[in-house]
């Protein structure tokens, strides 16, 4: 039996090419987009004929815009929107895990078929939700599982109390030495993740601060050689100038944060550009400082003025890159009590307004290059022919409004893997199936 298809019709093509929208159809076939038409309605003239035996399903689009699902480029989906790291972390892994089966389906109810995982709460958490998506047992987007941050002894992550020193109350995988982070890397490789995240910097939240870098070369070096033998991406916590130095010259390709990173780190990113994504991470940095008094952040305090200071370089160095032609991709490190998640295409309204992004260029960040940092670059982000079918179908125009990608009630349809996670609500009237 052949594979069933859904023919889009009368829909605005945004394909992700950077090209402006275009009226036309797009005709899925299995989990494929088989043929993307110009203007025209060649396969609704066929009525569906030419496609052999399997049943198509035809949808008007009525105008509506049809354009690549989005990417979040660091995502969190065991991040339990607590107020602190602590919070996090102790929540018992079985509420955790079905936190996290909740927080996959709302970011693919949001329009989010893919992420790139930025770190997971527990050692098994990320690849256990991404396994289940996979198989079908819940509902979420693609999803690179990542394990949790490992952490140097003293630096992010480690948030044991010093009378307490025991694994289980850190929020990341605390090591000391190469040998040690050796057998934390073989450990979570052993749990089957897809990426291994460091954290090089610290965070103004923490005892080490944003522009401290305090993992050791020789820790690094081990990481990722271990890593690399494995074949697993390499992703960093990288805040300060010294850290996002340390991505490039060990070849660690997700880049977080880097909102410090000085005229040399620029130079040497850009040299290496292809080999690199870096997510600023906005949302975290906006929402610290100004939203987040309720949890003992207020705006003027110490904390706060340092993350406004930090917005406010990170938002000069993501400008610098994105003039150099280095990837930026979204993702606002959603997840935390101040940055809810399933607001993570707020991203894509920062990138204009703060980035200086035009919108065509911000929602490409959001779906092109997410597709190419998710790794598969040939296959997911755009509407072409024979890229894989993730789809999402918008009421308005999201070049002259990229806010209409917040609504959820704008969302008519959405598509992963050629199957319709949320079925266009035009199908009362207009869907026909053609045996
Ligand atoms: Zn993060």
């Amino acid at each position: 039996m052949a594979d069933s298809a859904v023919l889009f019709t009368n829909v605005r093509i945004l394909d992700g090419s950077g090209e402006f929208p275009y009226t036309g159809e797009v005709l899925v076939q299995g989990n494929r987009i088989r043929q993307v038409t110009r203007g025209g309605s060649r396969f609704s003239a066929m009525g569906g004929g030419g496609l052999g035996n399997g049943a198509q399903t035809t949808i008007d689009g009525m105008g509506a815009t049809l354009m690549p699902g989005l990417c979040d480029g660091h995502l969190h989906l065991s991040w339990n929107t607590a107020g602190s790291l602590e919070a996090i972390q102790r929540m018992p892994p079985e509420e955790h895990t079905l936190f996290a089966a909740d927080m996959a389906k709302l970011m693919l109810d949001s329009g989010f078929t893919s992420g790139v995982g930025a770190a997971s709460a527990k050692p098994r958490l990320d690849v256990v939700i991404r396994n289940a998506i996979n198989s079908g047992q819940i509902p979420g987007p693609r999803y690179r599982a990542a394990g949790p941050e490992i952490a140097t002894l003293g630096g992010l992550g480690d948030t044991s109390p010093p009378h307490m020193e025991f694994p289980e109350l850190s929020f990341g995988m605390v090591v000391t030495g190469p040998e040690e982070m050796r057998r934390a890397v073989r450990q979570l490789i052993k749990y089957d993740v897809d990426i291994l995240k460091l954290n090089l910097s610290g965070e103004d939240i923490t005892a080490v601060r944003a522009e401290e870098t305090p993992m050791a070369d020789e820790e690094i070096a081990m990481a990722c050689t271990e890593g690399r033998r494995r074949g697993k991406t390499m992703a960093a916590h990288a805040r300060s100038a010294e850290s996002v130095k340390l991505c490039v010259r060990y070849g660690i390709r997700n880049i977080y944060h880097a909102s410090f990173a000085d005229e040399e780190a620029l130079d040497m990113l850009e040299a290496a550009k292809d080999r690199h994504f870096v997510a600023p991470g906005l949302a975290w940095l906006i929402g610290t400082a100004r939203n987040a008094a309720e949890w003992g952040i207020a705006p003027g305090s110490r904390l706060a003025i340092a993350y406004e200071r930090e917005l406010e370089i990170a938002c000069e160095t993501m400008r610098q890159m994105h003039r150099r032609g280095i990837t930026v991709c979204i993702g606002g490190d959603y997840g935390f009590a101040w940055t809810p998640m399933g607001t993570n295409a707020r991203d894509i309204e920062l990138f204009v307004d703060l980035l200086g992004f035009s919108p065509m260029e911000a929602l490409l960040a959001a779906t092109r290059d997410g597709g190419a940092m998710m790794g598969m670059g040939g296959e997911l982000g755009q509407i072409k022919e024979g890229y894989l079918a993730d789809l999402i179908l918008v009421d308005g125009d999201p070049v002259a409004n990229v806010r209409v990608l917040q609504d959820k009630s704008r969302l008519l349809a959405i598509m992963k893997d050629g199957r319709f996670h949320k079925e266009p609500r035009m199908a009362e009237q207009r869907r026909r199936l053609i045996a």
